[in-house]
């Protein structure tokens, strides 16, 4: 593929990845402002992320204290999108979670009830950085009585500004560990991000939806089995031998956002 071709006309919505693309670890990626207001321009922006660790309003106003103003009704993070997912599929349910605050407040804005292994019809998985074994103890007994086990994404890792820190991936293989398997697990490269994402942004057709994200194995690996174009930005976990390696082929690659948004216009 010709990587100048991106025309960011032939897009009406904008799936941007959070971590490792606008922020890096609750600071700006340097440049992702400006370059957001100027692909605002062209189409809906709406921010997708695996990131469960918070609810949509949280990262709404995080973005907002970075000067990246986006309703949190623009904001599909994994947390929302297994809440959402789980209510459409079994109705209101009673939940355990191993995860952090904004995988519970996700889950009870859907109507989900919060409650202790026991009583749980669902075992709830994201990204938890104070997992321990009483959760993981948990989450074992309720999967025993017959719970069934969903995560929100299997990250392995988290791009922080020292490196690589575990990802949800943690979580979810510690409960895998212990013999069980996820039905489902929701975030990307599940059809079920992009089914909601699109849900969210109001379009049925993939082909008016640009992913933009910093790792293949989610970003634009969703992107590519739900038939959006993809462009991957080298700001985040991939580099380009990385991406040599890799058998997954985004439609675009940029070494960020502004030369993403700055190939467009010179087009
Ligand atoms: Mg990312």
């Amino acid at each position: 593929m010709d990587m100048n071709s991106l025309n960011l006309k032939d897009y009406s919505s904008f799936f941007v990845d959070m971590d490792g693309v606008i922020v890096m670890h609750d600071q700006r990626v340097p440049g992702s402002v400006d370059s957001l207001s100027q692909l605002a321009n062209f189409g809906d922006i709406y921010v997708l992320s695996n990131n469960s660790t918070r609810t949509r309003k949280r990262f709404a106003k995080n973005l907002a204290g970075l000067g990246i103003d986006l309703p949190a009704s623009s904001i599909i993070n994994s947390a929302f999108v297994l809440a959402k997912y789980l209510r459409e599929l079994k109705g209101a349910t009673k939940a355990f979670v191993v995860g952090e605050e904004g995988l519970d407040k996700e889950l009870e804005l859907m109507g989900h009830e919060i409650v202790q292994p026991a009583e749980a019809e669902v075992i709830a998985v994201g990204m938890d950085r104070d997992i321990n074994y009483d959760k993981l103890d948990g989450a074992l007994s309720g999967l025993l009585s017959g719970a069934e086990f969903y995560g929100t994404n299997a990250d392995k890792t988290f791009p922080t500004p020292e490196g690589q820190s575990p990802g949800a991936g943690a979580s979810v293989g510690a409960v895998k560990g212990m013999g069980f398997e996820p039905e489902r697990i929701v975030g990307k490269p599940s059809s079920v991000a992009a089914e909601v994402a699109m849900e969210v942004a109001g379009t049925d057709n993939p082909e008016d939806c640009l992913v933009i994200g910093d790792r293949l194995e989610t970003d634009i690996l969703m992107a590519e089995r739900a038939g959006m174009d993809s462009a991957l930005v080298l700001t985040g976990v991939e580099t380009r031998e990385s991406l040599k390696e890799s058998d997954i082929d985004p439609s675009y690659v940029f070494d960020d956002l502004c030369e993403l948004v700055a190939s467009s216009i010179s087009v």
